[in-house]
């Protein structure tokens, strides 16, 4: 009988177009990336690690989320006063050419029954950056850029410099979701995005004070701009291999140095392994995807020093 797994996964490495949406715009998941791989985007390269059947499901329970909740929910809340504006807002401009669409834009009633217009950006997050959300309580940079873009481009077209990126936490193996949104607000002044406070399902309301600059995001993207005109190869903003020195390594977790030992990890920026230009962008740039004998030592060397320090610490628990 027909494999159906097999049938959707190459589906999807052979039928989803690379470059299907409009290419005539940066998107606004560009800013905060890797200039290098907006270039090679932008340029149509072929992706070496293309996104996985995985990846495309978690996209997919995320699409199912974000309609599920427009449906049940925010299209139905008027008589709490929460009217949903739109959905799949169009946002974009010309210096530099950014298209992208903001989930929803719904509208807060007030005492005087004027509407303020209020964007809801989705995100959904699975196992490990799950967890961090939970004990971080701090969104994701690229994140704010996102919803950030939103909000000047509505503030600047005079709708609105006020929203949220809206979390559902999903943790891998356990049937346990959490909902988690932050605040933002847009501050035109010094083109900045302020996260100001946090609320969540899953611990109490919390003021914050997180800036990020968005001007300096947008002037990448007009540098990426230029590169492409000139021919020229943008920079790299990662590294998909840090040096093995002793102060790296002191950084890592002890995981993460058995999992570069057993050779099932490069230790580097999260932003290469998960790039799908990662194997393309080694090569041009001439960086090995593996360690020589001497970086294996020091790992060896590390990875030993932890094991004596874990059973150290579980002989002294046993003691108490
Ligand atoms: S592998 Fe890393 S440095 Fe290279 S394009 Fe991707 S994110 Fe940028």
């Amino acid at each position: 009988m027909i494999n159906l797994i097999e049938q959707i996964d190459q589906y999807i490495q052979d039928k989803i177009p690379r470059g299907y949406r409009d290419p005539r715009g940066f998107y606004v998941t560009h800013l905060g990336s890797c200039p290098r791989k907006v270039y090679n985007f932008w340029n149509k390269v072929t992706e070496s690690n293309p996104s996985d059947l995985m990846s495309h499901l978690n996209f997919w329970v995320g699409d199912g989320f974000e309609s599920a909740l427009k449906e049940n929910a925010f299209s139905k809340m008027f008589l709490q006063g929460i009217h949903l504006l739109n959905y799949q807002c169009s946002v974009g401009a010309s210096d530099p050419r950014i298209n992208g669409f903001a989930d929803y834009l719904l509208g807060i009633e007030k005492d005087d029954k004027s509407v303020e217009p209020f964007v809801v950006e989705l995100k959904t997050k699975y196992g490990w950056g799950s967890k961090k959300m939970l004990k971080e309580k701090t969104p994701n940079e690229e994140h704010i850029f996102q919803v950030g873009y939103y909000l000047k481009d509505l503030h600047d077209k005079g709708v609105t410099n006020q929203g949220c990126i809206f979390y559902l936490l999903m943790q891998d193996y356990q049937p346990t979701k959490s909902l988690v949104q932050f605040n933002c607000v847009y501050q035109p002044e010094d083109e900045t995005v302020k996260v100001y406070e946090v609320h969540s399902t899953a611990f109490a309301s919390e003021s914050m004070n997180l800036t990020v600059n968005l001007g300096e995001e947008i002037n990448t993207l007009k540098q990426v701009e230029k590169d492409i005109e000139a021919g020229k190869k943008s920079r790299c903003k990662f590294q998909h291999k840090f040096p093995v020195t002793r102060e790296m390594l002191g950084d890592q977790s002890d995981n993460a140095i058995k999992e570069a030992v057993t050779g099932n990890k490069l230790l580097g920026d999260w932003q290469c392994s998960f790039c799908s230009y990662k194997d393309h962008c080694a090569e041009e740039e001439g960086r090995a995807l593996f360690y020589n004998d001497e970086e294996l030592k020091l790992l060896m060397e590390e990875h030993e020093i932890r094991k004596a320090a874990a059973k150290t610490r579980r002989a002294t628990k046993r003691r108490k």
